[in-house]
């Protein structure tokens, strides 16, 4: 489990985050939400190790994770799906994939892995040999997803999957998000579309500058009538 308490985060003398505790309980889907720099992305940096707190404890099964570089992050079994895709443009899709997989010695689980997120993106195994700066952006967002997959997380971090997507490639990411959890990977999502993140999550935690506002079960703030007028369209 994921456990972030009383995180305070800065930029220089620009505070992102203050005070803010949450959890990701194994198996669980959780979203954070909040408007344009509201301090999503500034949480998911602080469980990457890229963003130092300035207080506070963030833990993943007990580890703490606030003095640890990056890197050795990914290896207790958190990887992320960045926002704005950031896809290794030069690289096939073949070898992003491989690129997600690079802390792994098992070389028959990362096989075993390939051909599993190839059977989530059947997109990705016609673009198989293609270079990733010439997919769709939807193509994209699929591949930095299962390029995170490949390293077998226990905690899969997305940033804005549907950002700047058709609403029918949306619906697919989705059902793969849903699809994962199924098969028992937690995720945190960071979105800026409330409606859709709602209703994949089951739990929600809603950011105002840096700080907490509410939290609950997805399907209560959906409920929420200040949760509707702000963020859900009224
Ligand atoms: P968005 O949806 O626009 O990405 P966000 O909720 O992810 O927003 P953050 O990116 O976490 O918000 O930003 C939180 C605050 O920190 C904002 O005031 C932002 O301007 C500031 N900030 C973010 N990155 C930096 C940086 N590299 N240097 C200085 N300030 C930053």
């Amino acid at each position: 489990m994921l456990r972030l308490e009383h995180v305070s985060a800065a930029y220089g003398r620009i505070r992102a985050l203050t005070d803010l505790s949450l959890e990701v309980p194994d198996g669980k889907i959780v979203a954070l939400l909040g408007a344009n720099g509201a301090g999503k992305s500034s949480t998911l940096k602080v469980v990457t190790g890229l963003l130092r707190p300035t207080a506070g404890a963030v833990t993943f099964d007990g580890h703490d994770l606030t003095r640890r570089p990056a890197e050795a992050i990914v290896p207790l079994g958190i990887s992320m799906a960045p926002e704005g895709r950031q896809v290794f443009t030069q690289l096939t899709v073949a070898e992003n994939l491989r690129m997600g997989a690079y802390s792994r010695r098992d070389a028959a689980g990362v096989r075993r892995d390939l051909e599993w997120v190839l059977s989530l993106f059947p997109r990705l195994r016609e673009r198989y040999g293609q270079e990733a700066g010439t997919l769709s952006g939807g193509e994209q967002q699929m591949l930095a997803i299962g390029r995170a997959l490949m390293a077998r997380p226990r905690l899969l971090l997305l940033d804005e999957p549907s950002l700047g997507l058709a609403p029918l490639v949306v619906r697919e990411i989705f059902a793969t998000i849903r699809q994962v959890n199924a098969e028992g990977m937690s995720v945190l999502l960071v979105e800026q579309n409330a409606n859709l993140a709602l209703q994949v999550a089951h739990h929600a935690y809603i950011l105002e500058t840096g700080r907490l506002v509410l939290s609950g079960p997805a399907g209560e703030l959906r409920q929420n009538p200040d949760v509707k007028r702000a963020y859900l369209g009224g």
